[in-house]
């Protein structure tokens, strides 16, 4: 029998939790799905990533409320995917900061890749006629963004450590607390979606400057917080595990089909059970398959190359 397509039958709810992770840091969680934060400034907030609709947006702003009812000055995403960042009008932020690869990414491909993530796990879209229209940051920088959180709190460091999960990630790093939020650059018990990467920068260069970073706590883009030197190092060990595996089955592939299958085998007994890796595994294939063929820029996933792909390798 035919698996169903991508995330279209995963249709069940997830548990969110909310986390303190030092004063004023919060995380919430949600067993796989997106996670995403919030960060307190002496007079201000910080939030870190959208979610799909702003209906999602709203629910997971109100048990932040039950913490803290400091304005949301700065609304920050760490790249271009529709589930990351099309609940942002909920926010109402006075300025909203990506990547500057993340606003022309949305400029090129946002419209597709809306289409594209609706059709692939439409659950995550709660309410999807809320969403006003695509997201535009108000901000973006190159090397790193630096936000003064005030009253000895020390400071927000918005960092771009190379090309990785996308060609615009950041990751929003505290130095003092020693807290990173990651996004999809690393996951913790999660399968990666490598569908827009670039495999062969994110397992090296990029993933060093992440942990060279020294995070004693990390909140990847799914997944549960890693706690502890030996969590962190584990889910970032375990983000390189997964792209080093792919990276040797593809490439000693004939075919984009033995690549699929090849892969399958290798990464199934350690990641087969994690959340979202059929859904991922036949995207990520096909990007790495052209990545190592000559194909500098992911190509842009539509909803009908999506179905294409998908019966090709998954069916
Ligand atoms: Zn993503």
């Amino acid at each position: 029998m035919a698996k169903p397509f991508a995330s279209s039958a995963d249709l069940g709810e997830k548990r969110q939790s909310l986390e303190i992770l030092a004063d004023g840091v919060y995380a919430l969680t949600a067993e796989g799905d997106p996670n995403v934060g919030a960060i307190e400034g002496e007079d201000f907030l910080v939030c870190f990533e959208a979610l799909a609709t702003p209906v999602a947006a709203r629910r997971w702003l109100a048990r932040l409320r039950e913490h803290t009812d400091k304005p949301i000055r700065y609304l920050v995403l760490s790249h271009y995917h529709a589930v990351r960042v099309l609940g942002a009008s909920a926010f109402g932020a006075e300025v909203i900061v990506t990547h500057e690869k993340t606003r022309e990414l949305i400029a090129e491909r946002g419209a597709q890749d809306w289409a594209s993530e609706y059709a692939r796990m439409p659950r995550l879209f709660e309410e999807p006629d809320s969403i006003p229209g695509l997201t535009w940051p108000t901000a973006t920088f190159s090397d790193r963004f630096t936000i003064d959180l005030g009253g000895g709190r020390g400071d927000l460091v918005l960092q771009y450590c190379g090309r990785g999960h996308t060609e615009g990630d950041l990751v929003a790093w505290l130095p003092e607390q020693r807290v990173l939020f990651a996004g999809d650059l690393v996951e913790s018990q999660a399968a990666l979606y490598t569908g827009d990467a670039f495999h062969r920068d994110w397992v090296s260069t990029t993933l060093d400057r992440v942990a060279a970073l020294g995070a004693r706590t990390l909140v990847g883009g799914r997944g549960a917080v890693a706690e502890g030197d030996d969590a962190v190092a584990a889910a970032i060990g375990q983000t390189r595990d997964f792209l080093t595996a792919m990276l040797r089955e593809v490439g000693a592939s004939g075919s984009v089909k033995e690549a699929f299958e090849r892969t399958h085998r290798a990464l199934a007994p350690r990641y087969g059970s994690w959340p979202i890796f059929e859904h991922c595994l036949p995207f990520n294939v096909s990007r790495l398959w052209d990545e190592l063929h000559g194909v500098e820029r992911p190509r842009i996933w539509t909803a009908e190359r999506d179905r294409q792909v998908w019966d090709e390798l998954q069916s």
